[in-house]
């Protein structure tokens, strides 16, 4: 684990490099300048050579200078490190969820998905940043300053080092009690932000039911809790600072007394003394770091562990190692004894046999969950089959490049998603190079031409948030438009009307009877009326296949389709 956190490193080794060798001086610097105060009090105050002082004041100046310039370049570029190797995350987080198969969505909620990829990654920057460079200048530090006590007087070096173990111990136990303070913390802002989503997502809900002060209620509670696990998590930071505040003066004044008791018997000089309460006080500012870093790598490292445990999860549908680029289909679609689950505790489609051939519309009918879009979802690939075998003009769709499949399937579906932007960016979705021309033909052909010159802006109009809202009807018709663009041979329509009113649907099947010519059409309807033209109906029920055949042959035959017929007649 902590081999794979150090590779995210290698892409700026030279920023880490220089970083580190700057946070290197400084602590040097820092570390010399107790021995310089010594010696002025020592060598230089009883020579009294006034110049000699102005000298060592300008020298000091100096380095002053270049300390300040040194922090400067550690806090910003080691700022640097961290947001780079952050962004490194975030976007090859991005990339490896873009890629996820449809299985990873059915069972990942997006709230996760969300925070992995923006709050985790904030505490991972930190540790990235602070981790290595503050344990290492932390360590160098304390044995430094040790080490020149232990030069200058043993005895009172030794003193000092037993103290520390003191101070170590209750840092720890602080640090302890307030990594639990901050994970408390975290569930309750993880339950408050699930209140909101609820209450938000399903605000029409709520007002439908009266029940905003039922909510308002709710909130109340979990915001409290919040609160008070909040407070708890300050309370014990206050209590870790201010302890560890009085462990440390406590330390400076023992060396003060037992250093002056030295000083009195001529064991130490006052240059000395005075050395050794500065050296004390280097001497903690290590702890201190350490602390900070106590704190920050549970939480960093846990935000790694989630990381690392989605980058982890692979694709469960990619191209195989041989995988060829499908040519131009036409559309001979195969199925041979398909077995499909989504999970292993259901079957939901156990040897079916369908054979759909080059230009033919195709209408799936039967009740609903019998497994209808699942089978189309299984022509792109959304799904692989469990057996059997899936091929398109007699080639394995396996053995297809995934992208090579799906850019010759084209699919709409009940619920059309738009993107934030303006309404030709959202048709042109479906061919990202197209022309203007090209937009306004396919924006022609799905009826939507005449609607959007009417928008304030046309083409321009902004849709989504802030923007245009479109109707039913006219989302359908942007799905249609994208789709033409996209002109692939193989249709799918997975019930693309059955949430418009009779009406609008009338119109839309228009375009959609238009969009199916010379395409192999896979219509999925619920309104029996809509696919009175196809050239063959698929009756699935949860047993499989039950019956196919025309409009007329099944009605003459009196079976499920029939019957699904008739009660859809006695309804209207
Ligand atoms: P239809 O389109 O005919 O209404 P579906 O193909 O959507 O039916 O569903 C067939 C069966 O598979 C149903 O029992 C449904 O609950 C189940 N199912 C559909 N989608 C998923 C999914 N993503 N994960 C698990 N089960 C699913
Ligand atoms: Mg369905």
């Amino acid at each position: 684990m902590i081999r794979q956190f150090f590779s995210y490193y290698k892409p700026h080794k030279r920023l880490f490099v220089i970083d580190f060798s700057s946070a290197v001086i400084v602590a040097m610097l820092e570390l010399a300048f107790p021995i310089a105060v010594q010696w002025l009090i020592d060598d230089l105050l009883p020579d009294g050579n006034w110049n000699l002082i102005v000298t060592v004041a300008i020298i000091l100046f100096a380095v002053y200078l270049l300390s300040t310039f040194l922090h400067y370049v550690v806090s910003y570029l080691g700022h640097k490190l961290g947001i780079n190797i952050e962004t490194d995350m975030r976007q090859e987080l991005f990339t490896h969820v873009q890629r996820q198969s449809f299985r990873f969505f059915d069972n990942t909620k997006t709230g996760h998905i969300m925070s992995r990829i923006t709050n985790d990654l904030f505490d991972i920057g930190e540790l990235a940043h602070h981790g290595p460079e503050d344990v290492f200048i932390a360590i160098m530090t304390f044995t430094g300053a040790f080490w020149i006590m232990f030069t200058v007087n043993p005895t009172l070096a030794l003193i000092a080092l037993v103290m520390v173990p003191l101070l170590v111990a209750l840092v720890t136990y602080c640090n302890m009690a307030m990594n639990k303070a901050w994970h408390q913390m975290y569930g309750r802002i993880a339950d408050v932000n699930a209140r909101v989503e609820d209450a938000v997502s399903g605000v029409r809900v709520v007002q439908s039911f009266t029940n905003e002060e039922f909510e308002i209620d709710r909130f109340k509670k979990d915001n409290n809790l919040f609160r008070k696990a909040k407070l708890k998590a300050y309370k014990v930071m206050a209590g870790t600072h201010s302890s560890i505040y009085m462990m440390t003066r406590l330390l400076t004044l023992v060396i003060l007394v037992v250093g002056a008791w030295l000083s009195f018997n001529g064991k130490l000089s006052y240059g000395e003394l005075v050395s050794f309460v500065l050296y004390t006080n280097v001497l903690i500012k290590p702890i201190d770091k350490i602390s900070a870093i106590l704190e920050l790598y549970p939480k960093g490292m846990a935000g790694f562990r989630r990381f690392r445990s989605l980058l982890d999860v692979d694709p469960d549908v990619k191209d195989a190692k041989d995988a060829v680029e499908a040519g131009a289909l036409t559309g001979n679609i195969e199925f041979k004894q398909v077995d499909f689950s989504y999970d292993r505790y259901k079957q939901v489609l156990s040897n079916i046999n369908l054979e759909i051939y080059p230009g033919e519309t195709v209408a799936f009918v039967g009740p609903s969950g019998a497994g209808k879009t699942t089978i189309c979802s299984l022509i792109p690939r959304f799904y692989d089959i469990d057996d059997g075998v899936i091929t398109i003009d007699g080639l394995d769709i396996r053995k297809m490049t995934k992208h090579s499949l799906r850019s010759q399937i084209g699919i709409v579906q009940q619920d059309v998603f738009l993107f934030t932007g303006t309404v030709r960016e959202n048709i042109a979705y479906g061919k990202r190079n197209a022309t203007e021309e090209e937009i306004v033909e396919a924006a022609k052909r799905a009826h939507l031409h005449e609607v959007i010159e009417q928008l304030p802006d046309g083409y321009d109009t902004q849709i989504g948030e802030r923007g245009l809202k479109l109707s039913g009807g006219q989302k359908q018709r942007m799905a249609i438009a994208r789709t033409f663009l996209k002109n692939p041979p193989i249709l799918i329509l997975d019930e693309a009307t059955s949430a418009l009113d009779t009406e609008t649907e009338r119109l839309i099947q228009r375009s959609l009877d238009d969009l199916s010519v010379n395409r192999t059409t896979l219509v999925i309807a619920h309104r029996l009326a809509t696919i009175r033209n196809a050239d063959r109906i698929v009756v699935v029920t949860q047993e499989g296949i039950a019956e196919q055949g025309s409009y007329k042959e099944l009605l003459d035959k009196d079976g499920i389709f029939a019957r699904l017929h008739k009660i859809q007649y006695e309804e209207n």
